[in-house]
């Protein structure tokens, strides 16, 4: 009888799998304060360090928060394209 017990099987805490779910619905809703770029759809944007830079826009009553100097000549180019993207 060299067979060892199988007793780890049993030891297996499954409670851990409900937390870890929690913390992707977390990620999956933008947290407090974030946005996305609507030219470099995927980016993050901080809403606080993009209004200090000035790197956000007033479209349509909606406003656009972007992740680089960058984007906001872009969006000024074809508001419409984006803010359509980001809607
Ligand atoms: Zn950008």
């Amino acid at each position: 009888m060299s067979d060892s017990p199988a007793a780890s099987c049993c030891s297996i805490d499954g409670g851990s799998r409900v937390s870890a779910e929690g913390r992707r619905d977390l990620l999956a809703t933008p947290a407090d304060g974030t946005a996305e770029c609507p030219v470099m759809v995927g980016s993050p944007v901080v809403i606080a360090d993009a209004e200090a830079a000035g790197l956000f826009r007033d479209h349509d009553g909606t406003r656009y928060y972007f992740c680089c100097a960058g984007c906001g000549p872009a969006f000024d180019a074809d508001p419409a394209k984006y803010a359509v993207a980001a809607a």
